[in-house]
């Protein structure tokens, strides 16, 4: 999450003196990134993920699952080894996460767009987590790296290893449920990112999430930990901290383009996409030990990081910092930004003056009415003009589906990127790689057949709310646009096609049909992928939602009353750790053959 670097950080205080400077210096810093990169063409098409991976520890002795608060102990060990390592292919780049028993994991150098690197994404990120694994398994053989997107009783007393104290005064949110110690040591924006969120709004973070209600869940149900608290609303599971959200897990893609233009229509066809692709990646049905009614993390964490003022919280579009994407960047989708957002107008008239585009300089003016939460006292005042970091400092610590990333002002080769952000991680590395290279692919798609998917601003805002409801993939439709006309759509009919919608897999295997450069051992992964993707939105194989709901509801401890206790939990986690180390097949979210063996070994 954000921008990484050493230094120390201004207080919520300080940083309000500074705001005048800040916000100029970043703006200077956006008008020269803009006026230096705007020409730049034939940046190569490069890519790459990021997978956010949990710690845990089994005592199986107990029926007991933990998450390990390790990452601050495992990262110099693994960031030493990979130095040392000198196959690119092979080299990870490690970074601490805000929650010390999740770290993130990316390629070390981007892939390229050659057909055959599609076929090493899932290698590595197998070879991700065997690189931590090999040290856990040094340590004890009872901890274990997974893809656990929300873990299921996060929050609940008993749920770290080791064990915390928790109550107000182990938290400077003054959470219940989340003390400080679950925040990395390491990683020094994130203490300081919560305090400052906490200072703004002037409140904890209030997060409700929906219970499901099964026959015997309480009615209403009422958290008793909060029952005086006037937050909360009846059947609500209420979630009290920044870090409630921050510990959970995405799988994010970013996208070199070729050009400034490029990336200015790119976004505005990914942007109808994010909710498609975070109803197809849903994988958080369970909120601090309870079945909710949502399946994605994405609206648990804008709320989480919601930092408005209880002033600006009274605005009606006024959304929080951890938001859908609120307008395309084109002036010729001007007309679909039809979510009347708030900008900075001084800052936009600058930019306008500077030759940007009005819609972009809008998108930006947009950017400039958030305050920098996170600020580094070494980088307070620029030393010259070389370096961008109050730009992208502002730009990294607002949390919008789609990024866009110029290229930073003091890095040549980097170009216009887009990174896409709403997917919730996948239990096995086979289902975070399908994700990804079918993103990868319909990017080729929509720019090698000119699609256009783009529909008004406040639909896409209504798909992202669909997108959770519970088992949406099969049940829910979609505004959609195909050809001239926008239609709500099924999952089915958008990914598989109908009478007169080709549907987006069938058009990505058209395109891979075309391109004769693909060798048969990449055509053969890629279609593994389209297979995984097009037979979740037929409902034949499930969501990692649906299948996590399943799993809870047939329990034989489960009691219908919505509560996932210690005993499921140590069982469900089980079950994901057999399935992502391929110990044991899961027919119901993926066929047993579908996983692919290309295998990275570094030379
Ligand atoms: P952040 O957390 O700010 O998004 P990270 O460094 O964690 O940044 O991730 C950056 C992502 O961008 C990685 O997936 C990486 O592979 C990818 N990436 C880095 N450089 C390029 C590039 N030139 N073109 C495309 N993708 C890139
Ligand atoms: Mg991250
Ligand atoms: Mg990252
Ligand atoms: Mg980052
Ligand atoms: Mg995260
Ligand atoms: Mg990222």
């Amino acid at each position: 999450m954000g921008l990484l670097s050493e230094g120390n950080p201004l207080s919520w205080t300080e940083i309000k003196l500074a705001l005048q400077h800040i916000r100029s210096y970043a703006l200077d810093e956006l008008i020269r990134t803009f006026n230096k990169s705007k020409d730049r063409q034939k940046d190569a098409f490069t890519w790459g993920d990021e997978v956010e991976l949990t710690l845990v520890r089994f005592d199986h002795d107990n029926k007991y699952v933990q998450l390990l608060l390790k990452g601050h102990q495992l990262l110099p060990i693994v960031c030493e080894l990979n130095d040392k390592i000198n196959d690119e292919a092979c080299r990870i780049a490690w970074h601490p996460e805000a929650c010390d028993f999740v770290v993130e994991g990316v390629p070390s150098q981007p892939y390229g767009f050659l057909p055959s690197h599609f076929n090493i994404v899932e290698a590595n990120m197998k070879l991700r987590r065997e690189q931590i694994q090999q040290i856990l398994c040094q340590q004890s053989d009872c901890e274990y790296i997974l893809n656990i997107a929300a873990f299921p009783r996060y929050g609940q007393r008993q749920c770290t290893y080791p064990p915390l104290e928790y109550g107000p005064s182990h938290s400077v949110e003054k959470s219940l449920c989340y003390p400080d110690a679950l925040i990395s040591p390491i990683h020094p924006r994130t203490k300081s990112l919560s305090k400052n969120t906490n200072e703004r709004r002037q409140s904890k973070a209030s997060i409700n999430i929906p219970i499901f209600k099964d026959c015997k869940t309480l009615s209403p149900f009422r958290d008793e930990l909060f029952k005086d608290d006037p937050d909360i609303k009846d059947d609500n599971i209420h979630l009290d901290s920044t870090t409630a959200g921050w510990g959970c897990c995405c799988l994010q893609v970013t996208f070199q383009c070729e050009s400034f233009e490029e990336s200015i229509y790119l976004y505005d066809q990914l942007l109808p996409l994010c909710p498609i692709m975070l109803c197809l990646s849903g994988a958080c049905p369970i909120w601090r030990g309870y079945l909710s009614d949502i399946d994605c993390r994405w609206n648990v964490l804008s709320e989480a990081a919601d930092d408005r003022t209880i002033e600006e919280r009274k605005e009606r579009n006024f959304l929080s910092r951890f938001s859908s994407t609120p307008s395309y960047l084109a002036d010729k989708n001007k007309h679909l930004n039809d979510f009347n957002y708030p900008v900075n107008q001084s800052v936009v008239s600058k930019l306008i003056d500077q030759g940007m585009p009005e819609t972009l300089s809008r998108h930006f003016g947009h950017l400039f009415i958030r305050d920098p939460l996170v600020v580094l006292k070494e980088f307070l005042h620029p030393i010259d003009d070389t370096t961008s970091y109050h730009f992208e400092n502002l730009n990294s610590l607002v949390w919008n589906s789609l990024r866009l990333k110029p290229p930073p002002l003091d890095d040549n080769l980097m170009g216009w990127r887009i990174e896409f952000r709403p997917m919730d991680i996948q239990i096995s590395d086979f289902e975070n790689a399908a994700l990804v290279v079918f993103l990868a692919l319909l990017t080729r798609v929509i720019i090698t057949y000119g699609l256009d998917l783009t529909i008004p601003i406040s639909q896409v805002n209504k798909n992202m709310n669909i997108a959770h409801y519970r088992d949406s993939a099969r049940k829910e439709k979609f505004y959609f646009r195909h050809g001239n006309q926008i239609s709500e759509m099924f999952m089915n009919e958008i990914i598989n096609g109908t009478q007169d919608f080709l549907g987006l897999v069938p058009l990505t295997r058209k395109y891979i049909l075309q391109r004769e450069d693909i060798d048969a051992d990449t055509r053969h992964t890629i279609e593994q992928y389209l297979s995984l993707i097009s037979k979740r939105a037929a409902g034949t194989l499930l969501t990692n939602a649906s299948w996590i709901r399943q799993f809870v509801l047939s329990h034989p401890s489960y009691k219908q009353d919505s509560i996932v206790s210690q005993e499921i939990q140590y069982d469900l986690v089980w079950k994901m750790q057999q399935i992502a180390n391929g110990h044991e097949d899961c027919p119901q979210i993926k066929y047993p053959n579908m996983d692919t063996h290309t295998e990275l070994h570094p030379k």
